[in-house]
Order: structure tokens, then sequence, then C-alpha cells
């Protein structure tokens, strides 16, 4: 049986984040304009590395309340 890595922490499964490329054009501020339109969405620069990210806070539909994660019972 597979370990259920959401018992303790499920912070990941509330959020996805894909990094994106550094804006350099008016375009690209554009994009990240659009995506701070959106509700429950931020952009995110890290400090140490300068990578830029899309964070959007949403729940896995896989994650249970009572149980974690249902993918990995
Ligand atoms: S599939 Fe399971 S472990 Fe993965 S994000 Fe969803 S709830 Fe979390």
């Amino acid at each position: 049986m597979a370990e259920n890595k959401c018992g303790k922490c499920i912070a990941c499964c509330k959020y996805t984040m894909i990094q994106i490329p550094k804006p350099k054009t008016k375009g690209d501020y554009s994009d990240i304009l659009w995506y701070l339109y959106h509700e429950n969405t931020n952009v995110m620069v890290e400090r140490k590395s300068g990578k830029w990210q899309v964070i959007s806070y949403n729940r896995c539909k896989n994650l249970d309340d009572k149980i974690g994660c249902k993918n990995i019972q």
C-alpha cells in the first residue's frame, strides 16, 4: 500500500505553481496582468533564484479533508 503523503502536510495539494519566463516586453507584462485578473492567482518572483512563477490557489480534486489524498489510499 502506498504511503499517504498528504497525511501531515497538505499545503501542496491546495495550489498549483508554474514557472514562467521573466517578462521582457510590454506583451509579457500584459500577460502577467491577465493572470492577476483571475481570482486566487498570484505571480511570484523568488528572491534568490529570480525565477518567475504563477500560483493558482485551488484544491486538488483528490484532496479529502478527513483522509488526505484519495488517490493514494
Ligand atoms: S493527487 Fe493527492 S497528493 Fe497529489 S495534489 Fe492531489 S491530493 Fe495532493
